[in-house]
């Protein structure tokens, strides 16, 4: 754009420069002629007066002498006809003057024509001379100012080109610096920063507006958290109550329907509590406080038992167990693993509504302990999967029939994290797949003594 300006302007300044230069030299040329043309007129005025055609000549071959430019020159008596005349080369001899009128000049295919009458001393018009010069001059004057014109353009393109490209690299360079910073907070969810940026151009502008939109952000989020800390806080304790009465009642005598009831409350009773425990770790994990209590178990035992224990919740659905860790120990929270264990395991029997099959594969290698959690259901869009992990997530094509809040695996990959280990998911033919690994060196060989 830069370039496109200056050369446009540039050449609007050549284009006005040359067309007024030509039109004033055209001016001064006009001028001189039609003096010349009164200095032969009154050089030949006794001429005409005594009837010297031979004088007139004479006059005209001279001037021809000072103005090589004039090609053609005649002059004529008062009757109109051609006293004397001059012609520079005998291919000028065929040249006949266009038609004045009144104009006392006129420029014509290059060649400028001036006319001038001739006055006696007694004011008496003894008849007329008329002048024609070659512009040939005027043509080599355009010409090289047209080339120098070309030349400074073609010049200024390439300095401004240079120039260009150096402030175009000094702006995009600080404005890719902000889009990087953007796609990082994007990409961390870390909107407690701020960006420098010294200047006082419309770049610093919009960086000042995206830090105070960081703050803004940040502001909310502090909000939001910290009512979902206390909402969590003040529902837990009433739901521990009704959930303590309800398993009273539950154990008292009661009739079968009440009982049936009763359980049907419980079990709405444990959803709420397992949202509200969700929301408290969610907290935690927020205010950095979610802490691990580490201890030496079995890892063999603890995937078996948390299949046991959700192929019970879940009877419709068959959950199989594929390859062993060697019944080896790891140091790890246990709780905190059957966590992250009960919620694939759960989201693969909620994701699979059709498909009743889920295998758990336990995979060793000298650097991890890998366990898959592979179903057939609905499946995660490739384009979402990174989105999975983030908090309050679900996919969009999600069917309205399955409930959830999104907040899963986002504690599952915080625990998991705090493990140093990782957890992914990978797109399969059908269904999903999900796999947390688990770095060997927090396993404890089963002859290790462990300083927790
Ligand atoms: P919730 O299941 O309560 O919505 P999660 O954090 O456990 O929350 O899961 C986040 C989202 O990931 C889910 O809403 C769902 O869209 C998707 N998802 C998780 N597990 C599976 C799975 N096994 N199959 C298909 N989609 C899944």
């Amino acid at each position: 754009m830069q370039v496109i300006t200056s050369v446009l302007v540039l050449a609007l300044f050549f284009i006005v420069f040359i067309i007024s230069d030509i039109r004033s030299f055209k001016q001064r040329k006009v001028k001189n002629m039609i003096g010349v043309a009164q200095v032969i007129g009154n050089n030949t005025v006794s001429a005409l007066e005594f009837d010297r055609d031979d004088e007139a000549q004479k006059t005209l071959m001279e001037v021809n002498t000072v103005m090589p430019e004039i090609v053609h020159a005649e002059i004529y008596d008062r009757n109109g006809n051609v006293f004397a005349s001059f012609f520079k080369t005998a291919k000028d001899s065929t040249s006949v003057f266009p038609a004045l009128g009144n104009k006392k000049s006129l420029i014509q295919n290059n060649h400028l024509y001036v006319s001038s009458d001739i006055i006696s001393g007694e004011n008496e018009k003894l008849g007329k001379i008329i002048l024609e010069s070659d512009l040939v001059e005027l043509q080599k004057m355009n010409n090289s100012k047209i080339r120098l014109a070309v030349i400074i353009l073609v010049f200024s393109i390439g300095f401004s080109f240079i120039i260009a490209i150096l402030l175009q690299r000094y702006i995009s360079q600080r404005l890719l610096r902000l889009v990087g910073s953007m796609k990082e907070v994007e990409k961390s969810g870390d909107y407690n920063k701020s960006f420098d940026d010294e200047g006082k151009d419309e770049i610093s502008v919009l960086t000042k507006a995206f830090n105070d939109l960081l703050h803004k952000v940040h502001e909310n989020q502090q909000r939001k958290d910290q009512f979902i800390s206390i909402a969590s806080h003040e529902l837990k304790t009433p739901l521990t109550t009704v959930k303590g009465y309800l398993e009273l009642l539950e154990r008292n005598n009661s009739t079968p329907t009440e009982k049936q009831f009763i359980q049907k409350a419980l079990k709405n009773a444990n959803k709420l509590d397992s949202l509200i425990r969700d929301l408290l770790d969610v907290s935690k994990i927020q205010s950095g406080q979610l802490k691990l209590n580490l201890q030496e178990f079995n890892i063999d035992n603890l995937v078996d038992e948390t299949i046991a224990s959700n192929q019970l919740a879940f009877p419709g659905h068959q959950i199989y167990r594929e390859g062993q860790f060697g019944n080896e120990r790891i140091f790890a929270d246990r709780l905190r693993i059957e966590q992250v264990l009960n919620n694939l395991l759960s989201n693969a029997v909620k994701y699979s509504p059709h498909e009743k099959k889920i295998v758990v594969t336990s995979t060793k290698t000298p650097a991890e302990y890998i366990i898959k959690v592979r179903d057939y259901g609905i499946g995660i869009p490739e384009n979402e999967q990174a989105n999975i992990f983030e908090r309050f997530y679900r996919t969009k094509e999600m069917p309205v029939s399955i409930s959830g809040f999104g907040l899963g695996l986002y504690i599952s990959r915080d625990i998991i994290r705090r493990h140093n280990g990782k957890i992914w998911v990978e797109s399969q033919e059908k269904g999903t797949a999900f796999y947390i690994s688990l770095p060997a060196n927090n396993v404890v060989k089963p002859n290790d003594t462990v300083q927790p």
